[in-house]
């Protein structure tokens, strides 16, 4: 049996790379609270997003529930269920009721369209999802924000280095949520980090993050623990080093998969919108075949020991957590490409005969349908 391949594989430096980055803590004896290392990747983060303001956390989702807290935000909130359950958890976690738009059909974020017909006077915000690292629609979500007074706080846990039109993502809305997660574009093992617009936030967003203190003898508010520490920082510093290189390889399997599946009958293949440089994170590919099922083909290539994964199913306003909880909103577009959609394998090392064999498969499994016709 080969050896199996997952959907994801985290990216590294070399053990000496990392070991030299970590060396000068075993001086400092300084773990955490604002070391050298994580004020160092936050100005390097802050240069390599193209921001003014850069806030670092533990995870990605804390950095979400911050940040909903920090702009004491109430009642309801727009949002996609074609996410990660995080986005929703979120806004529950924080007291809010999440109000679900559908989404596009082509690059599966927030539909704008019928976006104004979900604002009630209950409605504080927006939160969309740039997923797959695919853009939102920024400018109409903002000129809807403006005319009813909302804030908007991205989801751009898969967005990481994405540009539009030479503009950076971390530029939109009030602020955006980026993960840096063992299995994003871009880690720290686990960690996150807030960009925002307002620089006058920035004291009261570290405050948060640390129970609230802000002076010696200070406590002004009822903050909690979500600090990103040195060794998280440190591992920062090295992938952010190697991070051109990684998304250079990522791409090379995203244009390999682009090479094996362009014509294949009863999928649909990813796009990339003009204008945008990607991050090649995510290889979504839509199975809309009406004779074969996305499920049978996730299990076909798990036979082979490949390892896909159906992202985003279930939708978040489907899940157990949430039933009776609060209306589910009907999203039939999101359903419909819940149930279709599988990401296939993709990391800098995969390597591109891994690919070939892949879509082989794939290939294999829909012909052999087509064939079925007759
Ligand atoms: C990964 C992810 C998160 C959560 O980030 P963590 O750093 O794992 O807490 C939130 N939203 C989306 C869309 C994600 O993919």
């Amino acid at each position: 049996m080969d050896i199996p391949i997952q959907v994801t594989r985290s990216s590294m430096p070399t053990l000496n790379e990392y070991i030299e980055e970590i060396k000068d803590l075993w001086e400092s004896r300084l773990l955490t609270n604002q070391g050298a290392k994580h004020n160092q990747l936050e100005v390097e983060l802050a240069d390599y997003l193209v921001v003014s303001n850069v806030a670092l956390f533990t995870n990605g989702h804390l950095a979400l529930e911050y940040i909903l807290e920090v702009f004491q935000l109430k009642g309801e909130v727009i949002t996609t269920p074609f996410t990660f359950a995080s986005t929703t958890h979120a806004i529950v976690r924080s007291g809010l009721t999440p109000v679900f738009a559908d989404i596009n059909p082509n690059d599966y974020t927030m539909q704008t369209d019928n976006l104004e017909s979900l604002i009630t006077e209950k409605t504080s915000a927006i939160m969309p999802v740039h997923v797959y690292g695919n853009i939102c629609n920024v400018k109409e979500i903002e000129r809807i924000a403006q005319k009813y007074n909302l804030k908007v706080i991205y989801d751009a846990a898969h967005a990481f280095g994405v540009t539009v039109n030479g503009e950076s993502i971390a530029n939109f809305g009030d602020a955006s949520m980026f993960s840096f997660h063992a299995t994003k574009v871009f880690n720290t093992i686990e960690g996150g980090a807030l960009t925002f617009k307002d620089s006058n936030l920035k004291n009261v967003i570290e405050a948060y993050k640390n129970f609230g203190i802000t002076g010696p003898e200070t406590v002004e508010y009822i903050g909690g623990n979500s600090k990103m520490n040195e060794f998280q920082a440190a591992m920062g510093l090295c992938n952010l080093r190697n991070v051109e290189r990684e998304i250079e390889k990522r791409r090379l399997v995203y244009e390999r998969y682009l090479e094996n599946l362009s014509d294949v009958v009863g999928i649909v293949l990813p796009r990339i919108a003009k204008g945008v440089i990607s991050n090649y994170s995510y290889f979504p590919v839509l199975f809309d075949s009406e004779k074969i099922s996305r499920d049978e083909i996730h299990h076909d290539l798990m036979k082979h020991n490949i390892y896909t994964r159906k992202y985003f199913y279930p939708l978040t306003n489907q899940l157990e957590c949430y039933q009776s909880k609060f209306a589910p909103n009907y999203t039939p577009i999101a359903q419909l490409i819940s149930e279709k959609i599988l990401t296939l394998p993709l990391y800098a090392d995969l390597h591109l005969d891994d690919v070939d064999r892949i879509c082989k498969i794939i290939k294999t499994k829909l012909v052999l349908n087509q064939l079925n016709i007759y």
